[in-house]
């Protein structure tokens, strides 16, 4: 077991960074979108790294947060076993270090995990300053439940993996989140709507908090529709609903009651159908008596 160690200082104009590496989050799109705790650990921090050194500059500079004469080090997946050892060595030393992936979270479907396992491993303090992300900001104007949902990032690019990767999410009981390209989006749609079902409510949410913002609700056929015959350009996330509860059938908890009737009590027979069916107990007692059994 591992126990974190507290990490203290907030940057900016309130005191040094104490050492450690600070993972932010950026804009997805507007850029006030970062927090204040995010520009002050940029401004603090004695080294920089970014998945895309120009963004985080650009960022940096709309916020007018100066670069000074500190080193901005490119980490992405092409370079982190070669990048890694540079910051987790300034990091040994003493070093507060902060890292941006292009846009977003750090580590949702952008590099960052291998970097906090190096941290982790030696024992140094790993700190997280939460801001937006295309998952949080899509579920919140989707219109789809919230209250469990799984992020399942990117489907895999060819059909057939695909569709074995959605026949795996079909019966998971949340909301499920998907990130998507333009250039898929169409075939996608389409091959969710033959593997989860036509009939569920889904949303394709484009250019969150961008100019041209736009958030498509429907069923997952009237989605596959609209966009096979639509060119969509920037970025999208993919909100499917769970699948609708089974509707069960009258006549399958009286076979299944009157089977268990045979041989059980009223009682013993009303749970063990309860169970099998998932219905409630209560409702198939009152059946059971209804049905001729003796309490
Ligand atoms: N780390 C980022 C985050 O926290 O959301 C995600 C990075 S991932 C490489 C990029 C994908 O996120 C895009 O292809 C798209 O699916 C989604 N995404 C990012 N920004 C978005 C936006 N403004 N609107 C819709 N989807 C977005």
């Amino acid at each position: 077991m591992t126990i974190g160690q507290s990490h203290q200082g907030p940057g900016g104009d309130r005191g040094p960074l104490a050492k450690g590496l600070y993972f932010i989050a950026t804009p997805i799109g507007a850029a006030r979108d970062i927090t204040l705790r995010a520009l002050d650990i940029l401004g603090a921090a004695d080294v920089l790294a970014a998945e895309d050194t120009r963004t985080l500059r650009h960022l940096m500079e709309i916020h007018g947060i100066p670069l000074g004469g500190r080193p901005l080090v490119a980490y992405h997946d092409h370079n982190g076993d070669a990048a890694r050892p540079r910051l987790i060595a300034a990091l040994k030393d003493g070093k507060s270090v902060v890292y941006a992936s292009e846009a977003g979270t750090p580590l949702i479907a952008d590099p960052g995990f291998q970097l906090a396992r190096a941290a982790i491993a030696e024992s140094l303090p790993l700190i997280a300053a939460p801001g937006p992300s295309a998952v949080l900001c899509a579920l919140g104007v989707a219109g789809l439940p919230t209250d469990r949902f799984l992020f399942a990032g990117f489907l895999p690019n060819t059909t057939s993996a695909r569709t074995r990767t959605l026949g795996d999410l079909r019966d998971v009981p949340a909301t499920l989140v998907f990130y998507e390209s333009p250039r898929r989006l169409a075939r996608s749609l389409a091959d969710m709507a033959a593997t989860l079902g036509p009939a569920r409510p889904a949303a394709v949410c484009r250019e969150l908090t961008k100019r041209f913002e736009e958030v498509s609700r429907g069923t997952l056929g009237e989605l596959a529709e609209i966009f096979a015959s639509r060119e969509v350009k920037g970025e999208i996330v993919v909100v499917v609903d769970r699948a609708a509860p089974e509707v069960l059938d009258a006549d399958a908890v009286d076979r299944a009651l009157l089977a268990a009737l045979s041989s059980l009590s009223v009682k013993d027979a009303a749970a063990d159908v309860a169970r099998r069916l998932g219905v409630a107990r209560r409702d198939v007692y009152q059946r059971a008596l209804d049905l001729g059994g003796k309490e």
